[in-house]
């Protein structure tokens, strides 16, 4: 009996002296409409499992607060009291609102969280979309130079009759941030946390770099160009996310704030910089502006590189990801801030 219960107490021992299995862990969960998932290497599969459920955890805070599905949301509250008084709100969710009008500024209004004063009047998965009459009726409403913001008491007011803000265009690159500080606070360093397009790399793949592919606009197993990447933002939007086609026109959900109408100057448009809050809120651009334009914006800004594939086919890279000889001449030196290096 003494032996045998030596012999349990040296089995516990032993087990408890190995150490924990290292490894990659992931979870998929549908959150803010959309697929999230998280990669990770943990030491440990405790602290894995835990820092996981951290990161969704995170991921529903902010869907709780931000979507403009949920009546209860602070941003629901902004939209059916900001047109009578000013609507007081989280510190973060009115500081992620006024970043949201730092991007319309330096995207000429190509994004702007006000589209939803018409954009709510599309609905893509019952093929619901508005007559010209009606986009003209709201269109007047869109334009985020009439929010009003007080700093002080972190409230908002619309300045506009009818006006209607949603952040889908940029809440899922915040929440992969916010779920890569959560890892970064628990001590892991490679990770990744993905908002549906959106993308927020932690480090390496453990030796190498991380591997994104940008899928065919037309067909989902193919694959247009692949990108290694490490400890950055990336944000791929397209016209085939959602949509619905009607006499050969794709009515899809990135819409032009100036017309009201989806906007279809390229198909794909994928944007790396250092923060997916940042390539979630310039991802929307290209789609509004065209390839062209839009590179001259990312060419001038540093932190950013961009790949565009336009309604030809053709793909286009900003001087960051092109080989130095294909770049002209006086461009800045590649590889970016992002660590991307040339496909
Ligand atoms: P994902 O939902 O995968 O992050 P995108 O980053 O492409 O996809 O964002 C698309 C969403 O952006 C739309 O569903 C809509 O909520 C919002 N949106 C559409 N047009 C605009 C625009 N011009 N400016 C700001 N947000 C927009
Ligand atoms: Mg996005």
């Amino acid at each position: 009996m003494t032996v045998r219960i030596g012999l349990l107490l040296g089995l516990v021992c032993l087990a408890a002296s190995v150490p924990a299995q290292a490894e990659w862990m992931e979870r998929t969960e549908a959150i803010m409409g959309t697929r999230c998932y998280v990669q990770l290497w943990a030491d440990d599969p405790d602290k894995g499992n835990a820092a996981l459920d951290a990161v969704m955890d995170e991921l529903r805070r902010i869907d709780n607060l931000m979507s403009h599905y949920k009546p209860e949301s602070q941003l629901s509250q902004i939209n059916a009291h900001a047109n009578q008084e000013p609507v007081q709100v989280d510190k973060e969710l009115f500081d992620l609102i006024k970043l949201s009008t730092h991007y319309s500024e330096i995207t000429e209004g190509a994004f702007d969280i006000t589209y939803a004063s018409v954009g709510y009047l599309y609905n893509y998965p019952l093929h619901i979309r508005p007559n010209e009459a009606q986009i003209q009726a709201a269109l007047p409403a869109v334009n985020w130079r009439n929010l009003i913001f007080d700093e002080q008491n972190h409230t908002i007011r619309f300045g506009h009759p009818g006006m209607r803000i949603d952040l889908g265009g940029i809440g899922k690159g915040y929440a992969a941030d916010r779920g890569a500080e959560i890892l970064k606070a628990r001590g892991i360093s490679n990770a990744i946390v993905t908002a549906g397009g959106d993308t927020r790399i932690l480090g390496d793949r453990r030796g190498r770099p991380w591997l994104v592919a940008i899928r065919h606009p037309d067909n989902p197993a193919k694959v247009v160009t692949r990108i290694p990447l490490e400890d950055c933002g990336v944000s791929t939007s397209g016209d085939y996310e959602r949509f619905f086609d009607e006499d050969g026109v794709r009515y899809h959900h990135i819409i032009d704030p100036h017309t009201g109408h989806s906007a279809s100057k390229v198909r794909s448009a994928t944007i790396i910089a250092p923060t997916a809050t940042q390539t979630d809120g310039m991802s929307k651009t290209a789609f509004v502006l065209g390839a062209d334009k839009t590179l001259e914006i990312i060419n001038r800004m540093p932190e950013y590189d961009a790949v565009f594939v336009k309604p030809d086919g053709q793909v286009l890279y900003s001087n960051g990801l092109r080989p130095p000889a294909a770049r002209p001449a006086g461009a800045p030196p590649a590889p970016t801030a992002a660590n991307s290096h040339p496909p």
